[in-house]
Formats: structure tokens, sequence, C-alpha cells
């Protein structure tokens, strides 16, 4: 049997494919591939238990609504934040795109208020702090769904996909292979058998980019050498960053190091939040998010600190570079989560569990292992992060308290960017990629929206 369209990956850029497609073109039929679970069976034991089972597949980043689910919820509504749309599309399409994606937030029940626009006064006062420290401060209003909420929102987005006549979910399924021909993508292949259709959808985020690498390899999709992202997540008590968390919630801060002139952002903070880890297969990262009801509110905030590394020709490898470094941290931890005080950290000697223990600040996860991250990180992250935390200090005071816990190690793996043209049509034709997979979003939103963009496009001649 042949459909209309194939969509492999039901994270937000595949299932905000889905939704415009059904609005748009209602009579085309649709199948959507997802390896994990629908999301009422998603279910992360570490939740109750505090420990990793080691879910094959893992549960926080595969099944419906793919990394969105469990995330902390956050929508960056900022063009300039959460990937590079704006680049593709254009800047004012990338506003209009992100407008009309988040109005469909709000129709599933997201909460209506925005941080990061009220408190003019507040956002001058830290803005004026953050140029004094060379620091560029991206202004960026935030929706804050909360884990819990936004799992309620994609619950209500997956009943209503899965109740029409011409959309077909098949859940547990991962695709093997896609089926080209004469550079024409014509079909996919999963345990279940061949399916064909006349348009293919990748939507894999970070948890396929790997399995997408190999596809490029193996069928000549053409790619361009990315970047990759790599640092730690800080963790401080709320009272640190309490200025920056009241007025804007997240702020998001750029910072180029003085040393190697490498760019360093603040990302993905979650006041009142837990530290988390997440696994890629075997490998151990570490994460973070916050629930949106007061009383499941921790003392700590956390955000991550990532350097970004782009390469040159001969290195074509940014996401095994990224792996390597996070499998050094697995490695002295047994495949856990490294934790080291900042004073530790710029000390040159372990955290170990005595010192740990005195500490004021209270590391919200519960299995990181105290350790060293000196001898994980090259000399240049780690300079670049000490600069960073320095230049933050003087916005935050008391972050480079020797209390002030560094995990590790945070990668972003969206460094496979592949060729597309103006439709995300790959250098095969009819395959489309988008969405974090791609590395082209980093992002809820952007990802949600490169996916109207696809479906609005997907049959334009
Ligand atoms: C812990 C955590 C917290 C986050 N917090 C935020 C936040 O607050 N705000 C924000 O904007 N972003 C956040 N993010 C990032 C955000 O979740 C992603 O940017 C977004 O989910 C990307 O969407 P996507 O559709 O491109 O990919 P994904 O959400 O990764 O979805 C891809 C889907 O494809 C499936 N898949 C992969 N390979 C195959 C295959 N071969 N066959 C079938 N299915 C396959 C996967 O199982 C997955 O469900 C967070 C991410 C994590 C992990």
């Amino acid at each position: 049997m042949k459909s209309d369209v194939i969509i492999v990956g039901a994270g937000p850029s595949g299932i905000f494919t889905a939704l415009e497609l059904l609005d748009k073109q209602p009579d085309k039929n649709i199948l959507i591939f997802e390896k994990g679970n629908p999301i009422g069976l998603r279910k992360c034991p570490k939740r109750l238990t505090g420990k990793c089972a080691h879910c094959k597949p893992c549960s926080i980043t595969t099944g419906f609504a793919g990394a969105g689910a469990f995330s902390d919820g956050k929508l960056s509504l900022a063009p300039e934040v959460g990937g590079e749309l704006p680049e593709h599309i254009g800047y004012d399409e990338t506003v209009d795109l992100i407008k009309y994606t988040d109005d469909i937030y709000l129709k599933y029940g997201a909460d209506p208020h925005i941080y990061g626009i009220d408190n003019k006064e507040a956002i001058e006062r830290i803005r004026k702090k953050a140029i004094r420290s060379n620091l560029k401060l991206v202004e960026c209003p935030v929706r804050h769904m909360g884990t819990e909420v936004g799992e309620k929102i994609y619950k209500k987005i997956q009943d209503y996909l899965m109740n029409q006549d011409n959309i077909q979910i098949f859940f547990n399924t991962s695709v093997e292979d896609i089926i080209i021909e004469n550079n024409e993508a014509l079909g996919v292949s999963t345990q279940l058998g061949d399916y064909f259709a006349d348009r293919i959808i990748v939507s894999v985020g970070r948890e396929g980019s790997d399995w997408l690498e190999q596809l490029c390899h193996k069928h000549n999709i053409e790619r361009t050498v990315g970047k990759v992202d790599i640092g730690v997540r800080v963790e401080t008590r709320n009272e640190v960053m309490e200025e920056i968390n009241d007025a804007l919630y997240e702020g998001k801060l750029i910072y180029y190091t003085p040393t190697f002139d490498d760019k360093v952002r603040t990302f993905c903070s979650n006041p009142g939040g837990e530290v988390t880890s997440e696994y890629y297969d075997e490998l151990a990262v570490v994460n973070g998010h916050s629930y949106k009801d007061s009383s499941a509110k921790t003392d700590n905030t956390n955000f991550a600190l990532l350097v970004s590394k782009g390469f040159t020709e001969p290195f074509n490898s940014p996401i095994e570079y990224g792996k390597h470094i996070a499998n050094l941290g697995n490695m002295i931890t047994g495949n856990k989560i490294l934790v080291q005080r900042y004073g530790d950290f710029i000390r040159g000697r372990r955290t170990t569990e005595e010192r740990l223990y005195r500490n004021n600040i209270t590391p919200t996860l519960k299995d990181a292992i105290p350790g060293d991250l000196g001898l994980v990180l090259p000399y240049r992250i780690m300079t670049d992060i000490i600069e960073m935390l320095e230049a933050l200090d003087k916005v935050t005071p008391g972050l480079t308290s020797d209390e002030t816990l560094l995990h590790g190690i945070e990668v972003k793996f969206y460094s496979n960017k592949i060729k597309v043209d103006d439709h995300f049509q790959t250098s095969v034709k009819n395959l489309f990629t988008l969405g974090d997979g791609a590395g082209i979003t980093r992002g809820l939103i952007q990802a949600s929206a490169n996916g109207v963009y696809v479906a609005r496009h997907l049959f334009d001649e």
C-alpha cells in the first residue's frame, strides 16, 4: 500500500507536520513511525527510584512528543533562540510561524503567561551589568508549560491525531532504512516490513542523529560539517539567580571568551528545577528541567553553559567528538553524571563525598558521582567555562562561589547538518529532514514551527 506521507519520528517537528497537513491537506494519508511508546506508556523508572534503569529505548528521549514530552516545556518565543530557522526561511516568516505554533500550544492548554516582558526596569538593570562584563543579553519571551503540563498537552495532541481516519501511528517501530532508488526516496524499511509514500519526512531528533548520519553515508545524502556544543550544567541556589529568574525566567547570555574567542552561552535555565541525566544508548549526559507546580520546586536553579565548537576540513565527525568527551566522563563515573564544586574545579582537585556533604548547595541529581571534570574536559573548554563563569558572576554575584556545582558532561548532538533546499528537501528527491536531528533546530518551538513550514510546502511543485 502506498500512502501520501511517511513521517519518521513523532517528536514536536514530526507531530506539527502532521497537525498542519491535517489542517491544510486533509485528504492526505499519513503514516507515522515512532520507535518509542505512546505518551501514556512513557514511564521513566528513575523518577520513582532515583536510579536509571537503562531502558531501551529511553522513555525520556523517545516516544510520542520525543524529547519534548518530559522537557521543561519552555517555549522560547524569540527567533534568535532555539535553532537556525530564520536562516532557512527568513526572519519575518519565522516570527509569524512562532506565533502560529505558540497559538496551537495555547489552544491545547499552555499557560497564557509570558515571562520576560513585564519587568522592563529589572531587565535594563541586568542588561547594564551584562554589558559591563562583555556579555550579550538576548531578550527572549518565554512561555513555560512545565514538565507535567507539557506532557498533558502532548497527550491531547496524540489523542487528536490518533482519532483521525487518515493517520496511522506505529509505536515501538524503528525505521531501519530509507528506500531510495535513482536518488529518489520511495519508502521506509521497518521490522514490520516496507512502506511506501510520495513524501518521506525524517524528524528523528537528537536521538536519531547518529542513525541519520549513517543514512547520509550509505545513500550519499549531502551534509555540511556541523558544530558541537559541549559544556557543563551549573547548579546554584535560587537566591543567587533571583534577579534573572524573576525578571526573565531564563536569562540567555552570550560571551566570547578573552583567551580563545570562543562562543559560550547559557542555555535551558530551570529556576527551582532539577538536574537530570538522559541516556543516548549507553551514554549518560546531563540536562535539567523544572515542574510548573510550585510545591515541586527545589531550592536550586540550574542552567547549561555550552561552548560552541565549529570544525574545518578534514575533520567531519563533530558528533563523535562530543560523544568522546561525554564518554570520558562516563568512564570515570561508571556511566553516571559527574558533579564537581566550582572551588574544586578551579583548584584542580576532585570533589569528594565529604566535600560535597559540607556544601551549602545540595545537588538535585541524587546519583551524580563527585569527581574531577579536569580529567574529562579539554583545556580549551575548561578555560572557556571558567572565563564565562567569572563574567557571569558580575551579573549574578555568588555564581563563582566555591559551592556552585558543575555537572558534566552536557553535549548537544544536533551537529549533523543535512543540506536542504528552501522546502527542507534533501539532495535526495522527496526526502525531507527537519528539527533537531537535521541540525536545524534546538528547541521545542522552532522544531514545531519547522514542522508547520514543511507541511505547508510539502506538495509545492
Ligand atoms: C531533558 C530535556 C529538556 C528539554 N527542555 C527543553 C525546553 O524546556 N525548551 C525547549 O525549547 N527545548 C527543550 N528541549 C529540547 C527539545 O525537546 C527538542 O528541541 C525537541 O524535542 C526537538 O524536536 P524534534 O522533533 O526535532 O526531535 P525529538 O523531540 O528528539 O523527537 C524525535 C523522535 O524521533 C524518534 N526516532 C528517532 N529515530 C527513529 C527511527 N529510526 N525510527 C522511528 N522513530 C525514531 C525518537 O524516538 C523521538 O521520539 C529539551 C530536551 C531534553 C532532552
